[in-house]
């Protein structure tokens, strides 16, 4: 038995921990959890817990349905929403095959696979993602068909006493119970849109994190009477919900992103990781916008971006590189913007993350920086400067991440073959629907 599993065992006997929930997420990124009793721990962590995996989304065939749970003792926590006399704690897991293999369609072993090929390469990778969402009402639609914001403020607003920053404290706090320390908070643009940015962790950690964060921030909004969503365009006339995520390399303490001596403070490692993420954003982004809808965010204005192209501090852009201070060689770090709210962590870090080392890899050329609003040049121009549009429905990203080598190694066979299965399903369920605007526009006149 190692320290951490002792640790856990221990606390769970002085806290008096009833119900010990394992969470594992399938390839859609959907949160899945079974409640473990007290007195199970010790024979989870040993021999880990047998589950039928086949009604997991993407998991298996039928006849190899037998799976294993291994906990991960350092994800240890009391889930601090649940009540005093009820203590509930949870651990994320690692999915295995009876053999005790690492089983293929589990995203969290996806992205462990390309976090050691960055260690092969000398690197730890830090991340940091801004979380924007819709705070509603509820889940339901009003008379009007589109859903109802819980408040109408915007960008930065602070409206003493209002439910979203009741909600945003609430939140953050919980958060902060649970490890995950927070960067800031704030009212996003549109009406009820709220980002909350968590502070750098390794990328696991962060992955893990998200999917910790949408089940508070679901919480606290049930326990407020409100909803909270995290699809990526809730609203045709405001703007979409992003998962703008920062990225550095560290070998040891030392940031392997930061040169002063460059122009933007960039090292050739960072340029070589930026030119890798634009070489392949156009494979990836049926896994960063992974819904029919993520589209509509991506196409559909309020600062997402469309175009591959980097730019300093240029916030049309695909990768943005930060402003940050010259003595602070530690925060060099790059920003990357074409991820929604809705994209399964795992899956999205463990191909961006690929991307880049891949440019390391290679040695490719970074273009120049775009110095414009990428949106508002004209057509030619974008040709002219090589600035590509991303895929602009889930059908064109589907067909683009099919011809894929780098995404099939990166995500492996199994995972590959059966996302892209689930995304032709998706794509082929919503394209026979007629749909209100259609009714709207065709019926009288023609
Ligand atoms: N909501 C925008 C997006 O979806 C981002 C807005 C911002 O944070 N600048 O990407
Ligand atoms: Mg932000
Ligand atoms: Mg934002
Ligand atoms: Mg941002």
């Amino acid at each position: 038995m190692d320290r951490q599993q002792d640790f856990v065992l221990r606390t769970i006997q002085d806290r008096d921990v009833r119900f010990v929930r394992l969470w594992f997420t399938d390839v859609i990124g959907t949160l899945k959890s079974v409640a473990l009793s007290p007195a199970e721990v010790d024979a989870a962590f040993s021999e880990g817990l047998g589950f039928d995996g086949s009604s997991i989304d993407g998991y298996t065939r039928i006849f190899e349905s037998d799976m294993l749970l291994q906990p991960d003792p350092s994800t240890f926590q009391v889930l601090p929403w649940r009540g005093e006399d009820d203590e509930t704690s949870r651990m994320f897991c690692d999915v295995l095959t009876p053999e005790g293999e690492p089983y293929p369609a589990d995203p969290r072993h996806v992205l462990r696979r390309a976090l050691d090929k960055a260690a092969d390469m000398g690197f730890t990778c830090f991340t940091h993602p801004e979380i924007e969402f819709y705070l509603l009402a509820s889940d339901q639609p009003g008379p009007d068909g589109q859903p109802v914001p819980a408040d109408t403020s915007g960008y930065f607003d602070h409206v003493p006493g209002s439910d979203a920053q009741d909600f945003r404290r609430s939140s953050v706090t919980l958060l902060e119970e649970m490890g995950i320390s927070v960067e800031f908070s704030h009212h996003e643009d549109g009406p009820g849109q709220n980002e909350i940015d968590l502070r750098a962790a390794d990328a696991l950690t962060t992955a893990d994190n998200i999917m910790t964060f949408r089940t508070i921030v679901k919480e606290v909004a049930r326990s407020q009477g409100l909803y909270a969503t995290f699809m990526p365009k809730p609203f045709s006339h405001h703007p979409g919900s992003g998962m703008h995520t920062h990225f550095s390399l560290f070998e040891g303490d030392s940031n392997s992103f930061y040169d002063p001596a460059d122009e933007y403070r960039l090292s050739r490692t960072a340029r070589q990781f930026i030119a890798g993420l634009l070489r392949h954003s156009e494979e990836i982004t049926a896994i960063t916008h992974q819904f029919v809808n993520s589209y509509k965010r991506l196409w559909g204005g309020g600062e997402a971006p469309a175009y591959v192209s980097w730019g300093h501090n240029n916030r049309s852009a695909l990768v943005r590189v930060p402003l940050y201070k010259p003595d602070k060689a530690g925060s060099a770090r790059i920003e990357y913007r074409g991820i929604d709210a809705s994209a399964n962590p795992y899956l999205a870090y463990a191909v961006l993350i690929s991307a880049g080392l891949k440019g390391i890899e290679e040695g490719y050329e970074l273009p120049d920086p775009a110095q414009d609003d990428v949106n508002a040049l004209t057509t030619f121009e974008r040709r002219a400067l090589g600035h590509a549009p991303l895929p602009g429905t889930l059908h064109d990203a589907v067909r683009v991440m099919e011809d894929s080598e780098f995404v099939a190694e990166v995500l492996g066979e199994h995972v590959f073959s059966t996302l892209l299965r689930n995304k032709r399903q998706e794509w082929d369920d919503y394209r026979v629907e007629v749909t209100p605007y259609e009714i709207k526009r065709y019926l009288t006149g023609l």
